[in-house]
């Protein structure tokens, strides 16, 4: 079955354009609903609440949660009665240690029984994780959704200073135009939000002179991107020594490296204000003006840190981010493992706001190698010996097997053997001498379909044991 997507994607340029309109007319209308405007104005008190204050709002609604899953959701009704728990159990925020933890393979697999019963299928949206992993998830939100997530993503903007008057330009995994096509536009304009879209498929060093125009005609105050494309960006800006100036840049759905941190601030003299976040569990931190970690968004989430008994880790201690939502009925996702790696900071934020800092998650578990002695080595940690590579345009790392490393490199004209002898010497600084490393030379590395890009990727099975992270 050809979809609506490939019909859009296969029509002419013109055509592209009045469909892309109707639609971003449609979805920003969504956004705009009654519901955005008063969670906007819930959250803007909210966030002014004390630690007691914002527990006692979490506790109130995930009691509705818990009590909604038990009614109304198979999977959880079922659990319950299996470890005999009642709703009424949960008494403080606690007691949620007495619900299991829910894995991803789970809600794959218990796709049905965890979609509650009481939500009729035209008050509900499906959507799909992204699957960099390989499989993607597929799950429900309600309907209300797009406004609910998007009054989470305007607090955020405003403490980046950015207001409904400011134009923005997204550079994500939406796929606005063909890949084939080699001349201009690669961008849309969705003139209903103040947006231009960026295609993240045509960022080549080709066409980059022509993104770099559109920017400075349409005069965006921020830019939305994955890390890595609005990288590459200011990486062919500060090699031009070309300048824009924006008031934010925000980040989300790959990890941020601080070489990328340095470079994307100094080319838009601005500050990165990440966010992290999955599909399925949209909003749980983000960066304040202050930059000292991510607050919890703790309307939107319960979150802990687990150790590997799944006990609550200190602040400080890095562990595994084990997620409750607190907003979507139509799929709720209880002690969900995010399969990321994180830790809580032991010191309050500067601004006024009491809600607990998270580190920057930097360790997904995805994006690190595995030893042959049973290290995990987080992608950050193998960002070091790139750094004095002038030689090296782009670069990924990719592990199949436990004893072998592949490194792919899209190298400039300069590069010599001398640079391929200084890498192998700086990864094996890292990774040890057990592991080989092999260099393969192309002429670009491709993106996942959705437009993401991950710089490590291990394809080796294993087992998460935290005593081994570094
Ligand atoms: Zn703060």
């Amino acid at each position: 079955m050809i979809k609506k997507e490939d019909i859009y994607l296969m029509s002419p340029i013109a055509l592209q354009k009045f469909l892309f309109n109707l639609e971003a007319r449609r979805i920003t209308k969504q956004k705009f609903q009654k519901e955005f405007y008063e969670k906007l104005q819930e959250l803007k008190k909210s966030q002014n609440y004390s630690i007691s204050e914002l527990q006692a709002l979490q506790m109130e609604k995930l009691k509705i949660m818990v009590e909604h899953c038990y009614n109304n959701v198979p999977y959880y009704r079922n659990l319950f009665d299996e470890i005999k728990l009642q709703p009424s159990d949960i008494k403080k925020l606690e007691d949620i240690q007495k619900i299991p933890i829910l894995t991803r393979d789970c809600v794959k697999n218990n796709r049905g029984s965890l979609t509650a019963s009481n939500i009729p299928k035209n008050q509900r949206l499906s959507r799909n994780t992204s699957g960099t992993t390989g499989s993607p998830m597929h799950f429900f939100v309600d309907l209300k959704s797009y406004s609910l997530n998007r009054a989470y993503m305007w607090r955020y903007w405003n403490w980046a200073g950015f207001n409904f008057d400011d134009r923005r330009i997204s550079i994500q995994g939406r796929r606005i135009i063909n890949r084939d096509r080699t001349e201009v536009p690669f961008w849309m304009h969705n003139k209903w939000d103040k947006q231009l879209f960026f295609s993240t498929y045509h960022l080549s060093e080709k066409f980059m002179h022509y993104y770099v125009d559109k920017m400075f005609e349409f005069e965006p105050q921020a830019i939305e991107a994955y890390p890595s494309a609005v990288y590459v960006l200011a990486r062919y800006m500060d090699e031009k020594n070309i300048k824009y100036k924006l008031n934010a840049v925000f980040t989300s759905s790959e990890t941020l490296y601080p070489i990328q941190r340095e470079i994307i601030e100094r080319v838009f003299q601005c500050k990165i204000f990440d966010k992290y976040g999955l599909s399925e569990m949209f909003f749980i931190s983000n960066e304040c003006e202050y930059h000292e970690g991510l607050h919890l968004n703790m309307e939107y989430a319960v979150t802990q840190i687990l150790n590997g008994q799944d006990l609550t880790e200190s602040p400080g201690t890095e562990g595994r981010i084990i997620c409750t939502g607190l907003e979507n009925f139509s799929m709720p996702l209880i002690r969900y493992d995010t399969g990321d790696l994180g830790e809580f900071l032991p010191n309050e934020c500067s601004c006024d706001r009491k809600s607990p800092l998270m580190a920057p998650v930097k360790t997904k578990a995805e994006d690190q190698i595995l030893t042959p002695d049973g290290r995990y080595v987080s992608g950050s940690l193998l960002t070091f010996p790139f750094k004095p590579m002038r030689n090296i345009k782009k670069s990924q790392i990719i592990q199949d097997d436990v004893h072998a490393v592949k490194i792919k490199i899209v190298k400039n004209e300069q590069y010599s053997k001398k640079d391929s002898g200084l890498l192998i010497g700086g990864l094996k600084k890292c990774l040890g001498n057990d592991i080989k490393i092999t260099l393969e030379f192309v002429d670009d590395i491709a993106r996942t379909k959705n437009g993401k890009f991950r710089w490590v990727i291990s394809n080796v099975q294993r087992k998460m044991d935290l005593k081994n992270n570094i």
